[in-house]
């Protein structure tokens, strides 16, 4: 039976993950071309796209990386197919150099990026504010603050790239992306998985002329979308008084529960912003004029506020403009509680004691951690035992980043995808100490390929270790060209990273299975003591996913046979979670041992059984 995104009439009401929501809205959109790069919080995005690729018509892919992904997106925008491309907010950075062009040179058939934006860093390495994109490349920027509205918007949002053939930014935060809310369907239009280009180089090819042409054309219809938008549904006016408020994003939701907690919902006039950028300028004049003093609710960075202010100086208006203070920060997330403080100080009321709910004492800590048998931990303590702390460790985005406390302490640096390897290459020119650089395979792909490169061309000295998982384990296991197995099957063209890592010239390359720890501690041994570029594949498949997808289960256990200093040197030097202690006494929990087999090779007192 066909899924009920792609088969609910119009006007049911399903319960959805605002990810699930944007999947529902493209298809009503009739996107006919969504690729991506998983990352969270956008992942579930993509991950429904493919699952529900068999039973539908457009094309999906998990490209390589995200400037990959825009410019398959974006060449079959220009193809007249409407395209989705996703990613996190940092992926945005990474496909930035297409952005810009394809903003002059514009998508004739519709192309939304969605960033998911992360403020608070909840699985991100900075919480910047991709509106500023939007800004930048000049995108009309949309930000929904339920699932409805991620439906709606992502509908809106491609219908209104089409219309104006320029691509268009969907930003959404954490919240929005991993809320569940309820959803009303509208109705499909078929996928649009063909079109034509119309050939036109002197709009598709921004050499300088044609560029300096394309700037101005931008401009206008940028002044054109700031009229619809201003007209727009997106666009919001609501409440009574001399006190208003704008607010976008998620913080309107934020805004509505505290108004109704405190009973304040005629109190105010209300300005909601669903499109923040082209800014509305007449909307926000038009409260402007209402008003003696404003409220600005915007998560990260003070854009609207900065506007608000420019708008005020710019029609000499004398309104108060309240934002960014001590409590509504530029860090992190907004929350009910945080709107209602500042709706009290708005308002000349002392801040009320904040009645939050709180973890029960006594908890112990939860540090991030591998899962019990990773592969990833096998290979860290191997690396340990042969190079302790002489060298210096260059890791990269991925599960393997979690290796980074002690004891494995698998992490001395780290910038961004695949920075391990140029990152690592510059370490080592620069300190003459050795280098081990982590990446993971499917950051290989992502941009480890390039640095490998520079690394040969350039003759650095590192090792570099590619954790080979077999997957892209940490944004919930997607596939990438590496893999032999994804959830629909084989994977008929499978790319070799050996053939690739050789074919870049490097001569000293070998594969281990890390589960193996005497041949890979020979490896080592041996690459320690050469120069040069120098690389192993540690290939072991993610335990998770070789147990959910693979089918794979280890039908041995670990158990400690008698309490020695071995085992205890074990547990401190693996700290694998499948350990506890009780009584004083080491212990293994079968339920979390994976049967790995790697403890069983430290420390003689523990011994392998058929699990029970
Ligand atoms: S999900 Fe897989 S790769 Fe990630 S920590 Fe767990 S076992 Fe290791
Ligand atoms: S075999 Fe040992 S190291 Fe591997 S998961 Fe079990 S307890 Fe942990």
């Amino acid at each position: 039976m066909s899924h009920s995104l792609l088969s609910a009439e119009p006007g049911s009401t399903h319960l959805l993950l605002g990810n699930e929501a944007v999947v529902r809205g493209a298809l009503e959109a009739g996107v006919g071309c969504v690729t991506c790069y998983p990352g969270t919080p956008s992942s579930e995005a993509p991950d429904t796209f493919f699952s529900l690729a068999p039973e539908a018509d457009y094309y999906f892919e998990y490209s390589v990386n995200e400037k990959v992904a825009l410019e398959v997106g974006g060449g079959a925008a220009l193809g007249g197919v409407p395209a989705l491309v996703t990613m996190k907010h940092v992926g945005v950075n990474v496909a930035a150099d297409p952005l810009m062009s394809l903003a002059y040179i514009g998508t004739p058939g519709g192309l939304v990026l969605l960033s998911a934006d992360d403020p608070g860093c909840h699985s991100s390495q900075n919480e910047q504010d991709n509106r500023y994109y939007a800004r930048l490349a000049g995108l009309p920027c949309f930000e929904p603050a339920s699932a409805q509205e991620a439906k709606d918007m992502t509908r809106d949002a491609l219908l209104l790239s089409a219309k104006w053939e320029q691509p268009v930014l969907l930003r959404t935060t954490t919240r929005v992306n991993h809320l569940r809310g309820p959803v009303t369907f509208g109705p499909l239009r078929g996928a649009q998985t063909r079109g034509t280009f119309v050939k036109n180089p002197s709009r598709f090819v921004p050499l300088p002329a044609i560029a300096r042409q394309r700037h101005p054309a931008l401009l206008h219809n940028l002044s054109s979308i700031q009229e619809e938008i201003g007209q727009s549904s997106w666009t919001r006016h609501s409440g009574q008084g001399s006190q208003g408020i704008i607010a976008s994003g998620i913080s309107r939701a934020y805004l509505h529960d505290a108004l109704a907690d405190m009973d304040l919902q005629e109190s105010f006039r209300i300005l909601e912003l669903g499109i923040t950028y082209p800014f509305p300028e007449q909307a926000v004049l038009d409260l402007l004029h209402s008003v003696d003093s404003v409220l600005i609710l915007e998560e990260l960075e003070p854009m609207l506020e900065d506007q608000v202010r420019l708008v005020c100086q710019k029609h000499g208006l004398q309104v108060l403009v309240q934002g960014k203070d001590e409590n509504l920060t530029q860090l992190g997330e907004y929350s009910t509680q945080s709107v209602r403080q500042a709706l009290l100080r708005f308002q000349g009321q002392a801040p009320e004691e904040p009645d939050l709910c709180s973890t029960r004492e006594g908890l112990p800590g939860r540090p991030p951690n591998l899962c019990p048998g990773c592969s990833h931990r096998s290979m860290y303590y191997a690396v340990r035992q042969v190079f302790g702390d002489t060298a210096i460790y260059s890791t990269d985005i991925g599960c393997y980043t979690l290796g980074f406390l002690p004891p494995l302490r698998a992490a001395d640096f780290l910038f961004c995808m695949g920075s391990s390897v140029s990152g690592g290459s510059g370490m080592a020119q620069a300190t003459g100490q050795p280098v081990v650089a982590y990446i993971g395979d499917s950051t290989f792909f992502h941009s480890g390929i390039t640095g490998l490169i520079n690394a040969i061309h350039n003759r650095h000295n590192l090792l570099l270790v590619v954790l080979d998982n077999s997957t892209t384990a940490m944004t919930g296991h997607q596939p990438h060209p590496g893999v032999d197995q994804t959830r629909h099957g084989p994977n008929p063209a499978q790319v070799d990273i050996e053939q690739v890592i050789r074919g870049c010239g490097v001569q000293e390359v070998s594969t281990v299975r890390p589960s193996n720890l005497k041949k890979t501690l020979d490896i080592l041994k041996d690459y320690k003591e050469k120069d040069g570029v120098r690389v192993i594949i540690a290939k072991e498949p993610c335990v998770l996913f070789a147990r959910r997808t693979l089918g794979r289960k280890n039908p041995q256990t670990a158990y400690v046979a008698e309490q020695t200093d071995d085992v205890r040197r074990c547990l401190e030097e693996l700290a694998c979670p499948a350990f506890y202690v009780q009584d004083g006494e080491i212990q293994i929990d079968e339920n979390q041992c994976s049967g790995c087999m790697l403890c069983v090779q430290i420390a003689p007192s523990i011994k392998a059984r058929k699990r029970s």
